[in-house]
């Protein structure tokens, strides 16, 4: 991968990558790292609203769902457990939906109690409604894949 400074409309002059694009002219395009970043950012948000909503969209345990930031996935069997739920680098969605399937959504102050024994956790998959599928006809809205 080559990096070369080039003109953001929205960031200046910065490093941006270049990536092979077949339906680009020449064959790739480049792409600004800061623009890149922040669609990573976006996408992070985006995977942990839509496991969110499908995971019943608040705590399982008080219906806590003010703040996305304060609802955690608690691994049932932290035998079963992949990865932490909170790294998302690299993970497709998919991925991500099997972890949270072993998971029941809490929020930090329920999580706090489950963890330290006070509250028994509600089990896997509390609260969980199917994913939605493509609309038909449609296709599936596609989340940015910064490996692409
Ligand atoms: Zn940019
Ligand atoms: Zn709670």
């Amino acid at each position: 991968m080559r990096h070369v400074l080039v003109r953001c409309p929205r960031h200046g002059v910065v490093t941006h990558y270049r990536t092979a694009d077949p339906r680009a002219a020449g064959g790739y395009r480049l792409r600004c790292s800061r623009c890149t970043g922040e669609a990573v950012l976006r996408r992070k948000r985006k995977v942990k609203e839509i496991l969110v909503a499908e995971a019943g969209g608040c705590c399982q345990v008080c219906g806590y769902d003010r703040c996305i930031g304060n609802l955690t996935f608690h691994h049932i069997d932290p035998s079963q457990k992949r990865f932490p739920m909170s790294t998302c680098s690299g993970k497709s969605l998919a991925a991500f939906r099997d972890e949270a399937a072993k998971c029941v959504l809490v929020c930090a102050n329920c999580h706090g109690e489950i963890e330290a024994g006070l509250i028994p956790s509600p089990p896997a998959g509390t609260g969980r409604i199917a994913p939605k599928p493509p609309p038909p006809g449609g296709v599936a809205p596609r989340l940015f894949d910064p490996g692409a």
